[in-house]
């Protein structure tokens, strides 16, 4: 029997609801294969863990983290604690800490479910969304002075390194030459930003170089916006930055049918560290403890952690009950119906 210690961190919201969701629906399915198990440990971090201790995770949780094989991640977020004390105590310490440089998001419409554009068919919409996830907006860097003053200021820089964005092109010309379509959008904003931007540019052509087989564009970030809502059909795989996919991801779920259905991996393609695995939506306080969270989010992420794993046939398997539950008009709140997240989760249990 092949096993793979899995770290939850449930954290804040309907986190915990829809890990334990996943976690339960990832328990069953180990149970009727038998062929792989999960021993899993709970860490108890996140917002409450915060107004109790004066952080979010104990400061060697890294250490903690580090010998398990993937981290189940839920949500984080308080309305009486800031947002970046939440973020950067938690999620970005993690992400940044373990160097997951890629943050990729899968998007497609599943069987049964309808996107809110009008003329855009299932098959139209099937898209691979890479996030870089270590640098960029993102990179923490910057300052305030004269705090409260008129004078006040504050910056925030964003950092592109050389090989920063080579690793990150490079994984997403990779990935879309896995692709039937073999094709890769560059999303960039090289028109105003003209440094970052221009080495992104021109990094992209380079690593172009490398992969003749695979067909790419360039495109400005605000164009691509209208682009996903016009052209859906003409996008396959996307690289962008870690603020232009973060916006363009959230954007693509809806277009998918609801941000409760949206995927995330957050990996360290060369496995020096364990990766993490979190649906792409947030806290969500208002549905929190209400049992109506689409815990379908948690589960497709749960189906990309068994492939990280090598449960390759676990996690199709996982895909198709998922497909079979969305298919068949048990849909919770947010997708229209009227289903509660334990009825979504019994669902999938017993498609398996
Ligand atoms: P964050 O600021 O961390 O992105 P948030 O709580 O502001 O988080 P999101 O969680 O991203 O917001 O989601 C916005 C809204 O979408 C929620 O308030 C909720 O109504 C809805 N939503 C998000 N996830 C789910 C889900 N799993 N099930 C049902 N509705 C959801």
């Amino acid at each position: 029997m092949r096993e793979h210690a899995i770290a939850a961190i449930p954290a804040d919201g309907i986190g915990p609801e829809v890990i334990s969701a996943g976690l339960e629906v990832l328990n069953t399915l180990s149970r009727k294969m038998g062929a792989f198990r999960l021993n899993v440990q709970t860490f108890p971090w996140g917002s409450d863990y915060y107004k109790k201790h004066g952080f979010m995770m104990p400061p060697n949780g890294l250490d903690l983290l580090r010998p398990f094989a993937a981290i189940y991640f839920g949500a984080v977020g308080a309305p009486d604690v800031p947002d970046h004390i939440t973020l950067w105590g938690l999620r970005l310490a993690i992400c940044q800490g373990f160097d997951q440089y890629v943050n990729l998001r899968p998007t497609r419409i599943l069987r049964g479910l309808a996107s809110p554009l009008r003329a855009c068919k299932p098959g139209d919409l099937d898209w691979a969304i890479v996030r870089e996830n270590s640098e960029g907006e993102y990179a923490g860097h910057g300052g305030r002075a004269h705090r409260g003053l008129p004078e006040e200021v504050a910056t925030e820089t964003s950092i592109f390194t050389r090989s920063g964005v080579t690793r990150i092109m490079r994984f997403a010309f990779q990935l879309a030459q896995k692709r039937p379509r073999k094709l890769l959008t560059v999303v960039t904003k090289s028109n105003a930003q003209r440094h970052g931007m221009v080495l992104w540019d021109e990094i992209a052509a380079e690593v172009a170089k490398e992969f003749p087989d695979v067909a790419w564009d360039k495109m400005l970030v605000d164009a691509m916006t209208t682009r996903m809502v016009g052209k859906p059909a003409s996008i396959d795989t996307v690289v962008a930055t870690n603020l232009h996919a973060d916006i363009l991801t959230d954007l693509a779920a809806a277009l998918a049918g609801s941000l409760g259905i949206a995927p995330t991996a957050n990996l360290d393609p060369l496995r020096r560290f364990p990766s993490m695995f979190e649906p792409i939506h947030g806290a969500a306080f208002d549905i929190t403890g209400k049992g109506i969270a689409n815990p379908i989010g948690a589960f497709w992420t749960a189906a990309l952690m068994l492939e990280h794993l090598g449960e390759t046939d676990a996690s199709v398997r996982l895909m198709e009950a998922i497909e079979t539950v969305t298919a068949s008009g048990i849909h919770t709140p947010d997708l229209g119906g009227r289903a509660t997240t334990r009825e979504v989760t019994s669902a999938v249990c017993d498609a398996f």
